[in-house]
């Protein structure tokens, strides 16, 4: 590439390994950077870093959070301890909060099942998820009742889906999962929020 100019093609080399960036768009984007005023790089530069520092997972929803133990969903006392809803990345809360249907708790798997890319039940939260669901059940008060899956409506959906089902079932748990609205093969991400909200409203039993 641009070896004259090492700076350069090191923060291109540095784009392209985002996902979905190829080697013109990281080009492009390090043009952008170039000609835009230093304090754009320079307040860009710590965003990333600052954003590196503080944010981690909440140690019982793994959602982001920038606080110490909980995360500000699960550290609500306003909702709705028996709910749990189920989705498979932290901007999926995002989406679901913004359709202001729902108010219980949250529980982010961080990827979905797939057996062709190698991803399996132990490389997502679900031991956490087993691990919570049956401390909750020890009281009348704590236990979760209700558990819906905001998955999205393709092939590793489902079988992330079939795979809780059996274990929610066996603790007689509730099972619902957002359909109605949502396109098969259907990616959440693109679900406008009246869409999401309504699919909530009228989730399935599994
Ligand atoms: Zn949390």
């Amino acid at each position: 590439m641009l070896d004259y100019v090492p700076s350069f093609t090191q923060l291109v080399s540095e784009l392209n390994k985002l996902p979905g960036i190829g080697p013109k768009t990281a080009q492009r984007l390090a043009y952008y950077i170039l000609n835009s005023p230093e304090q754009y790089s320079q307040g860009l530069s710590k965003a990333m870093h600052e954003m590196h520092l503080k944010v981690r997972k909440c140690e019982q929803c793994f959602a982001l959070t920038e606080n110490d133990n909980l995360c500000h969903f699960c550290e609500d006392t306003k909702r709705n301890d028996s709910l749990l809803c189920i989705v498979e990345q932290p901007s999926d809360i995002s989406r679901l909060e913004f359709s202001g249907a729902f108010r219980g708790r949250y529980h982010v798997l961080h990827g979905v099942i797939s057996p062709l890319d190698g991803v399996g039940p132990e490389d997502l939260t679900t031991q956490a998820l087993i691990h919570r669901i049956d401390l909750s059940l020890k009281t009348e008060e704590t236990a979760i009742k209700e558990v819906i899956l905001a998955l999205d409506a393709d092939l590793e959906g489902d079988t992330t889906v079939l795979y809780l089902a059996k274990i929610l079932k066996e603790r007689g748990i509730k099972i619902s999962r957002i359909a109605h609205g949502i396109p098969i093969g259907g990616d959440i991400d693109y679900v406008d929020h009246r869409t999401l909200g309504r699919a909530l409203e009228n989730r399935v039993d599994v």
